[in-house]
């Protein structure tokens, strides 16, 4: 089977050439590839990439992420989530596809503190969330054999993160303030992508399990608890910090100013993933701490 992969480049973009290498060829496609065009926002070259591949699936990894930014770069950040994701539908339709998307917690106005379904109502408060809704609507309206995996919080070992931001602050600063007000569980693009795989292999068998689903770890904790795993981790590492996990001080999110709204309740439910495909997931702790043990311990941020 032929596997277009568009975003290959990001968070779990990277983690999926490897995991869907055992499903099929996979073409890993960035905004920059040469041959195919797999730039989000030139529809036209896209139509061209899927119609001269012919693939058997598609797997979409590549987004506008830039929540703050999304605020001002309206028409762009509605381009890349919604006009494109509408146009890899049609085209999936048109060539029997199935079609493998990613949306977030975002498209929740973040109230209450229970954990989100996929049958609970979307009310984004940015204008990221807004877009990302807008892509699930029209991939649900034009492509019948679809996945849509709505995930939250996610991190990876490659490029520039949460864990690396708060270990680099440790070292620099006496005194760290984190927030404590928005929840959610921390999500290894690793573990995105195996999901991804083995949903992939199910659907393909019995279609009827097209549809939407949450993704996340299991748990659930505030920013601040990332931050103190992550400087615990790294003082048992015997990595030198100023600010030890238990100084870095609470604060709510109303302390800082960004452009984008943050939802409060990031809590994502996961039982109809678990259930529909046998699956169980991980506690969010491991995987971050597998993540910083393999990507901090030899090279120091
Ligand atoms: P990343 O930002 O790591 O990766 C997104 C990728 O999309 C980047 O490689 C980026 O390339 C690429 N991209 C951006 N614009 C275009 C374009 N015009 N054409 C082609 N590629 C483009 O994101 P994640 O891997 O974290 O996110 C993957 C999915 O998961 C997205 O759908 C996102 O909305 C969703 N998600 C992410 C969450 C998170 O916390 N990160 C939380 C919930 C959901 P470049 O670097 O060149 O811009």
């Amino acid at each position: 089977m032929k596997i277009l992969l568009f975003g290959s480049e990001g968070q779990i973009g990277w983690e999926l050439r490897r995991s869907l290498s055992l499903l099929g060829e996979v073409v890993a496609l960035s905004r920059h590839s040469g041959e195919a065009c797999g730039d989000l926002g030139d529809t036209t070259g896209l139509v061209g990439t899927i119609r001269q591949a012919r693939p058997g699936l598609i797997v979409n990894a590549a987004a506008y992420t830039a929540v703050d930014r999304a605020e001002t770069d309206r028409d762009q950040a509605y381009a890349i989530n919604a006009t494109a994701v509408g146009a890899l539908a049609e085209e999936a339709q048109r060539c029997g596809a199935w079609l493998i998307h990613y949306s977030t917690d975002y498209v929740f106005d973040g109230s209450g503190s229970r954990p989100w379904t996929e049958v609970d109502p979307t009310h984004p408060i940015n204008w990221y969330g807004a877009t990302k809704l807008e892509g699930e609507r029209l991939l649900r309206e034009r492509c019948e054999r679809h996945v849509l995996l709505r995930t939250s919080w996610v991190y990876a070992g490659r490029g520039g993160n949460f864990a690396r931001t708060m270990l680099r602050l440790a070292k620099e600063r006496d005194e760290m303030k984190v927030v404590n007000d928005q929840i959610g569980a921390p999500t290894g693009a690793d573990l995105i992508a195996d999901v991804t795989a083995h949903v992939i292999r199910a659907v393909m068998a019995r279609p009827e399990l097209a549809g939407l689903y949450h993704l996340s770890a299991v748990g659930e904790t505030s920013w601040l608890g990332y931050a103190r795993l992550v400087l615990g981790w790294a003082e048992r590492a015997g990595i030198v910090l100023r600010t030890k996990a238990e100084a870095i001080q609470a604060t709510p999110s109303s302390a800082f100013t960004s452009a984008a709204r943050r939802p409060l309740n990031s809590r994502l439910d996961t039982s109809r993933l678990c259930s529909a495909f046998a699956l169980h997931l991980p506690p969010w702790q491991g995987g971050v701490e597998r993540m910083l043990a393999e990507s901090l311990s030899t090279h120091q941020p």
